[in-house]
């Protein structure tokens, strides 16, 4: 028997469309892994959401691996450490696997090729990060320009098929039990409210299936809130459950305004572009002079804070999204927007704070896709939204009708009716029913445009 390979699985767990699968499978038996590596940046931990996601989606791989006559082998520890153990363990020669751009990852990777041969293959992107350059061969920093160009290169490749069987090696290897890795939130369990997600290969496909049949109504429906207009396909993509040339070449045909939809996943793919020419995107002001404004800090800052965490604002639209987010994992992308501006404009705080909480909140919380959108939010970034444009929730919540959003998120409100609902402050509610606004819009936007003149 042929000496066995080892395949790393991290962010790309799935089995059709999976190129390093498709590779080691054609190079001996193969030995599938998985590695909880907690060697990430203290700052970038995986988050508790993120964590349960990677349980389920654990438990979906090794059941899918199992069905195709293989297995799923855990491990924990410093990857360079552990493949190079497995290695010794199973005569394994070479390790494939997908590249991941995260800077910890690309740390990782380069440990690993010290110590073992190891083949990386590019799957997760509409195109290899890095590869979509300017004319003069420097990469991109502006979202459109990008798009522009990576459009040239569209369609991506056809999908892999599911290889039809994996060669296994003689002997396996032993494995950790994924109850022990106590990724599950216990006391108190937070996830209760999760059970809309299937994580998974096949749950990824199932919501897939179910988007591609009104993906030609995207641009027109995506927007507001209270319908499922978008895919909910984030956490499926970030975990790889899902390639983006699976999801392009299931909803590219749709017609209507199915382009918008495609757009959005070059964001994805600009995101990692952003990260790999600035790995400090998370924790660095990508423009200089945000270093120099005031951020609110201090008792009332931190209490600020954790009312905005909590969905205690007095801002309908804004409470809603913060307690979707701890309820389900996830939150709509309008409101992101609207609750992290008013984090940072409406209350003065670093958009860091922001990005860390929804790093530990989201079931797709995404190294590259939420520090690019924060600091596009905050006005710090390489491509962003001016600082001075603020925007304004309750006319967000009107314009984009978040009545019915706001009635599932905050029930309190249910009973007002679709013109109070945006504004109960406004319409007499008592305190004790609801939090009085934490600050007026137009307070808000003076003291933040005050903040702003420092950064010039
Ligand atoms: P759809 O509208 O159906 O879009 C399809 C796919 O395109 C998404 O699944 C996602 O992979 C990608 N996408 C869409 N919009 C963006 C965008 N603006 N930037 C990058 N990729 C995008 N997205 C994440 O995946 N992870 C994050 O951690 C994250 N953090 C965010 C933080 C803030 C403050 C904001 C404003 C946005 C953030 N987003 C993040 C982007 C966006 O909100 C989500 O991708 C989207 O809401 C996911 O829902 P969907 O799958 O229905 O998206």
């Amino acid at each position: 028997m042929p000496d066995p390979v080892i395949l790393w699985f991290r962010r790309d767990l799935r089995l059709a469309d999976q190129p390093a699968l498709a590779a080691a499978c054609q190079d001996g038996p193969v030995i599938p892994v998985y590695i909880l590596d907690d060697d990430a940046p203290k700052h970038h931990a995986m988050g508790g959401a993120s964590r349960w996601w990677l349980h389920h989606s654990l438990d979906s791989l090794a059941a899918d691996l199992k069905e195709n006559g293989s297995r799923l082998i855990l491990r924990r520890g410093k990857s360079a450490e552990v493949l190079a153990k497995l290695a010794e363990e199973t005569g394994a020669a070479r390790v494939h696997c997908i590249r991941h751009w995260e800077p910890w990852w690309g740390n990782a990777e380069r440990a690993v090729a010290k110590e073992l041969e190891l083949c990386c293959h590019d799957g997760n992107y509409l195109a290899r990060p890095g590869s979509i350059t300017t004319g003069s061969g420097k990469p991109f920093r502006i979202y459109t320009p990008f798009w522009r160009a990576l459009k040239q290169h569209m369609p991506p490749a056809d999908p892999l098929p599911r290889p039809r069987s994996i060669p296994a090696p003689s002997k396996w290897p032993a494995s950790d039990k994924l109850a022990d890795w106590s990724l599950l939130p216990t006391k108190p369990d937070w996830a209760t409210g999760f059970g809309e997600w299937q994580p998974g290969e096949a749950g990824a496909h199932k919501r897939l299936d179910a988007f591609a049949r009104h993906a030609a109504r995207y641009d027109e429906e995506r927007n507001f809130p209270s319908i499922e207009g978008s895919s909910r396909l984030s956490p499926h993509l970030h975990f790889g459950e899902l390639s983006a040339a699976q999801a392009w070449h299931k909803t590219a045909d749709a017609g209507g305004s199915v382009q918008t939809f495609l757009s959005e996943l070059g964001w994805r793919d600009y995101a990692q572009n952003v990260i790999l020419q600035f790995p400090a995107y998370a924790t660095e002001n990508a423009r200089e002079n945000f270093d120099r404004l005031p951020w609110r800090t201090g008792k009332a800052a931190k209490a600020d804070l954790t009312a905005w965490q909590q969905g205690r604002t007095g801002y309908p639209i804004v409470d809603a999204g913060m307690r979707q987010l701890w309820t389900t994992g996830w939150m709509h992308n309008r409101v992101r927007m609207i609750t992290a501006s008013f984090l940072i404009k409406h209350l003065l705080i670093d958009w860091r704070e922001g990005e860390r909480w929804f790093w530990d909140c989201l079931v797709d919380a995404d190294y590259g896709s939420n520090a690019v959108n924060w600091q596009w939010t905050a006005g710090s970034g390489v491509d962003s939204n001016m600082f001075v444009r603020i925007m304004a929730p309750l006319t967000q919540s009107e314009k984009f009708d978040a009545a019915g959003y706001i009635r599932r998120w905050v029930p309190e409100l249910a009973k007002l009716n679709d013109k109070a609902i945006h504004d109960p402050d406004e319409a007499g509610c008592r305190p004790e029913d609801y939090p009085p606004k934490m600050i007026g819009h137009r307070e808000a936007r003076e003291r933040a445009l005050e903040a702003a003149k420092k950064t010039k």
